[in-house]
Order: C-alpha cells, then structure tokens, then sequence
C-alpha cells in the first residue's frame, strides 16, 4: 500500500531511519528473537502482534546473581503453566528454554542479570480476529540485574502509597497466569507518584491489599508474616519467604490482609525477582512502626542472598 500511495505522486514517504532512537537509551543486553540472538535495540516485534495490541502474552522473570540462576526451575514451572492455560505453543520445551535462557546471559557477558522469557499470541498473515491463527512467539533477553527499590531505599525503606484501585479479580485473569495487564498497576504508580510515595499497593476486590507493580507485599505482627492469599500473582520470592520462614522457625500465612492491620504491622516489606526482599518504612506518608527495618525483614533479607550460593536453589551459568 504505501509504494501505491509513493506511486501516485502523492505525499512521499519519509525515508526509514532509526536516527530519532537513542541506540544507548536501551540497556545492555542480548535477546533471542525468532530464532537468533540480537542486540537489545534492532529485538523488535511487529505491531501486529496481540501480545502488544491486546496484551496477550505470558512471561516470567528470573535473575542471575553473582553468575547463577536463582530457582530457575521454579520460573520455567510458571512459564510453561502459563503457556498451557492461556493455550499457546512454543517450539522449545523446557530444556530448550534453559539453554536460550543460559546462552542470552552467557552472551550479554553479565554476572548478574534481569531475564526474560515471554511467549505472545503472536500475529497472524491475515491479521484475523480468531487467535487460533496467529502464530505464538516466544523470545527471552538479559539485561543487568534491576531492582524495584534503589540502593537508598534499600537502605532506609520504601516508601508506598496504598491506592484505590483494584487489582484485575482471578475471575476475569487467573494471576498465576503472570501477564501485562498492568493498567491498574500502573494507575496506583500514578496515584503514589501525586502522594509523594515511591511506588504503590493495590487493593483486591474485597478491598483489602493485594500487591504492587512486580511485587508481593507481606507484614509482620507479633513476630508472625502474613501475605495476601488471593487475587495476587503467586510470586515466587513470596515462596522462598515462606520456605525460608519455614527454616528459620517463622511463623508465616497467606490471609487477607486489611488496610489497617499493613499501616498496623510491625514490619512491611515487598517481594519480587527484581530485588528480592525489599523493606518499606513508610505507608501513606505514616510511618510503619517507628519507621527503621525490622528485625524480622533484616533477617530474611539476609538470608534470602545466602541462599544464592545453595547449589539446591542456583544453577551456574554457561559462560563461554
Ligand atoms: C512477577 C510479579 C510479582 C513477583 O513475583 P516474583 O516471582 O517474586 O518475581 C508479583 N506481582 C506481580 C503482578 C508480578 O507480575
């Protein structure tokens, strides 16, 4: 169509150029794409394709620290769960992905690193409406290790907004089923960011806290953690909160969890790959306690990068 619209001496096309890009905007990192591994800026994808018009896709991320996967297993476990419910297939089973995954790392050179794999419903040739057309595509990438809180903020604890809005129920997504539709998520961001916090917590849709954008969030009464049980993405640094509670003695529960009793907790802190566990010091502009990390969160914390050197929870990378 548009050598037709150049034909008819019409307004010409402006020459194709990638000068508007800032090649150095885009981070450090290797991506497998279709089948070949590609620097992060020409990994590109159609806009065609329903992962990003209609946010069809699944994806997990897992991370590299100090040269090894952390629970890799685990994250492959959720991908492949991921891919069967939403009915989408790869030519790769897991072993195959565990290579991809390992040669990006191996590749992009980083000793700790940020990795995705990700499978969209893909595009079809027609650009039919029926997804059973389109053809499903799966790619991954490294990049450095990124966290959801800063150095400083690990220092001295998070501060997060608790929004009003509400996390997509599991009645319309199931949220082990790990995906983008971020709206809500982003919309709380938005909602913290004008409060002056640094990130946010959403509601469920009973009205108690779900979690924030990438994270789980968990709190610590009397000694005792409570996360949120449902309509949350079953984390899986949430897991190995509740696996190292379990050897260290804790006492740890999946519960609703009010908005009273997290602004009531002793100690509050978030979850995710992209930062592991991460405390908060101050809710909605209060702070939690007496506003220092806990000793509860200290010790998980500790432990949680103790275990990266367990070859039961880390798998060396395939360095060249
Ligand atoms: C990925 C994610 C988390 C954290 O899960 P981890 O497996 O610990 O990284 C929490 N909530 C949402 C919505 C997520 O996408």
């Amino acid at each position: 169509m548009s050598r037709n619209v150049a034909a008819r001496g019409t307004q010409p096309l402006p020459p194709l150029s990638e000068s508007h890009i800032d090649p150095h905007s885009y981070p450090d990192g290797v991506a497998f794409l279709d089948g070949q591994y590609l620097l992060m800026l020409p990994a590109r994808i159609s806009v065609l394709d329903w992962g990003f018009l209609h946010s069809d896709a699944t994806y997990d991320t897992v991370h590299v620290w100090n040269g090894s996967f952390f629970r890799l297993d685990l994250h492959l476990d959720r991908f492949f769960g991921g891919l069967e419910k939403l009915r989408m297939t790869i030519p790769f089973d897991r072993q195959g992905v565990a290579e991809i995954l390992h040669n990006c790392v191996a590749l992009s050179g980083h000793r700790s690193a940020y990795v995705e794999m990700l499978c969209t419903r893909g595009a079809s040739p027609t650009f039919s409406r029926d997804p059973r057309q389109a053809v499903n595509r799966f790619m991954a990438f490294a990049v450095p290790f990124g966290s959801v809180a800063n150095a400083e903020q690990l220092q001295r604890g998070l501060h997060v907004a608790i929004s009003d809005k509400v996390r997509i129920p599991p009645a319309s997504i199931d949220p082990a089923i790990k995906n983008y539709h971020w709206l809500d998520l982003v919309r709380g961001l938005y909602d913290a960011y004008d409060r002056g916090a640094e990130t946010a917590l959403i509601l469920d849709f009973n009205g108690n806290v779900a979690e924030g954008p990438g994270f789980n969030v968990f709190c610590v009464k009397d000694g005792k953690l409570s996360t949120p049980a449902t309509g949350v993405l079953p984390g899986i640094t949430r897991r190995t909160v509740f696996d190292l509670c379990a050897q260290a003695g804790l006492a740890a529960t999946a519960a609703d969890v009010g908005v009273a009793a997290l602004q009531a907790a002793d100690e509050v802190f978030i979850t995710s790959t992209a930062g592991g566990v991460m405390p908060v010091t101050m809710i909605d502009g209060a702070a939690v306690a007496d506003g220092k990390i806990g000793p509860v969160t200290r010790q998980l914390m500790a432990l949680y990068w103790q275990k990266h050197d367990d070859p039961a929870w880390s798998s060396p990378v395939h360095y060249p």
